[in-house]
């Protein structure tokens, strides 16, 4: 990761003036841009031959297969059931004949149960509305708000700027709670990506009625649209629209953000947008009384509620320094990468690492044949010089890391208990709480691999905390 400062406090408005930008309070470092890809309009990807689609494409129950080899499938046909309890649903992007049932090689690069279709034609379920025009809040009437809320849980919609958690069960606020705040994190803090930049520019209305959607869906009279600064042009023709249509689209701001990463970690927005910190795990955004929805979400909301459409498909960035044509793709889930890389120009000879995200919190590909997932955002095709690691040397306890974390950890001290296997340690100084932002990494001149000691210990002692309440559960 390039280690350049691209530090930017004001950028002058479309409007006149300058914005200064809203931010967060705590931490945060400035990584180079690198947005290569911002001027390529979305190119629709060709729909593959072959598509796997993994039952674990969000956090929670595995979806559960319904079809079996030799079903001929159409797109929109449903794959995988929503498991139990936490889970959302699979549906096939193409139509043709399911190939396999079985566990196939994933992202995390490990065996997981999925469905392969070997594609034929493109048959669309005729529930779907494929046309383009705009279906407004008025079109629909007097939806009720459980009626939206049942269509995109119907459609397997999940968190899509990589978190993945079930959109529906987000939209139903636990008793005791409100939503004040609807927040789009329309940010993009992470270097190369552009898709929720170029979503932004080429279907602005479409999301201002999906923003309306999840307003009307958890009663919340107020919106936000949190837009990092380097975006003036998504800025301007989102308030441009917001203020030309403002009887058609109440309550919905834009807010222009400082770049700073990372400015779009949930905290961090809701901290730079409305003020109000989040406490630790395990309260959530809805404790003080904020929604945050990723851009693409709020898009594939709009989609399942106006057009019937599941969840089949998303804009991904491919890109990197050597990338020929570094793109935008509308891809279907289930193209293996290895077709958006041939589609973007080929893999570059001097390839160094492939990463499944953006160079901070994106994870190094096992394989190109692992197909594209609704938690997709980004292909990053990393040089071999940008991939070199720098030689790793002793703490000299210069506390840039502690400096730098958005969560107010001490990264250096949680390291140094991993390595020492001292998980007690680790939660007492609440590695649970770590957003796996990589920050910390970043900055640390010894190049010390703080995130991946880090993400160890979190997750080691995430297994800890379960095993503790199943346990107390079982004594009960
Ligand atoms: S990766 Fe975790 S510890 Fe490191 S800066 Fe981000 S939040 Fe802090
Ligand atoms: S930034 Fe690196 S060298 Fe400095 S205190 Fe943190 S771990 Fe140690």
């Amino acid at each position: 990761m390039n280690k350049q400062d691209t530090k930017v406090t004001s950028v002058p408005s479309p409007h006149g003036g300058s914005w200064r930008g809203a931010t967060f309070h705590i931490g945060g470092v400035h990584p180079a841009e690198n947005k290569l890809s911002a001027a390529s309009p979305i190119r629709v990807a060709a729909i593959p031959k072959q598509a796997v689609f993994s039952m674990f494409q969000h956090i929670g129950a595995p979806a559960v297969p319904v079809v079996k080899m030799g079903d001929e499938v159409k797109v929109g046909t449903l794959l995988g059931e929503a498991g139990k309890g936490l889970s959302v649903p699979v549906f096939s992007s193409v139509s043709g004949k399911v190939n396999k049932v079985d566990a196939v090689l994933d992202s995390s690069g490990t065996r997981r149960m999925a469905v392969v279709v070997d594609v034929e034609g493109d048959e669309w379920e005729e529930s779907i509305d494929r046309s383009d025009t705009l279906v407004t809040m008025k079109d629909l009437g007097n939806i009720t708000a459980e009626e939206v809320v049942n269509r995109i849980k119907a459609a397997g919609i999940v968190g899509m700027g990589g978190a993945t958690f079930p959109t529906g069960v987000k939209l139903m606020p636990p008793p005791g709670t409100k939503a004040e705040a609807i927040i789009v994190n329309a940010v993009e803090c992470e270097p190369y990506l552009t898709a929720d930049h170029r979503l932004m520019l080429e279907k602005p209305e479409q999301i201002l009625v999906g923003i309306q959607l999840i307003k009307h869906a958890v009663n919340c009279p107020k919106a936000y649209i949190g837009i990092e600064m380097n975006k003036p042009d998504a800025i301007k023709l989102l308030t441009d629209l917001l203020k030309e249509k403002a009887a058609q689209y109440p309550g919905i701001e834009v807010v222009p953000l400082k770049v700073k990463y990372p400015q779009g970690g949930e905290k961090q927005l809701i901290d730079a947008v409305i003020g109000r910190q989040v406490p630790a795990p395990p309260a959530l955004p809805i404790n003080v009384g904020a929604i945050v929805q990723n851009v693409g979400t709020v898009y594939a909301i709009y989609e399942a509620v106006t057009k019937r459409k599941p969840l089949i498909e998303r804009i991904i960035t491919v890109t990197g320094k050597s990338v020929k044509n570094p793109s935008n793709f509308l891809a279907r889930i289930g193209t293996p990468m290895q077709q958006l890389i041939d589609e973007a120009g080929g893999l570059p000879e001097d390839t160094g690492k492939i990463i499944g995200g953006g160079p901070m919190m994106g994870r190094a590909l096992m394989s190109l044949e692992v197909p594209v997932t609704k938690g997709s955002s980004g292909l990053l095709l990393m040089t071999e010089k940008e991939s070199r690691r720098g030689e790793v040397s002793p703490c000299i306890r210069c506390a840039k890391c502690v400096s730098a974390c958005p969560m107010g950890l001490e990264p250096y001290l949680l390291a140094s208990y991993t390595r020492l296997k001292n998980w007690d340690g680790c939660e007492k100084n609440d590695v649970t709480s770590c957003i796996e932002c990589g920050s910390c990494a970043f900055t640390c001149p010894s190049n010390r691999p703080l995130l991946d000691n880090i993400r160890v210990a979190k997750q080691t002692v995430m297994g800890i905390i379960k095993a503790r309440h199943m346990e107390s559960i079982t004594k009960k």
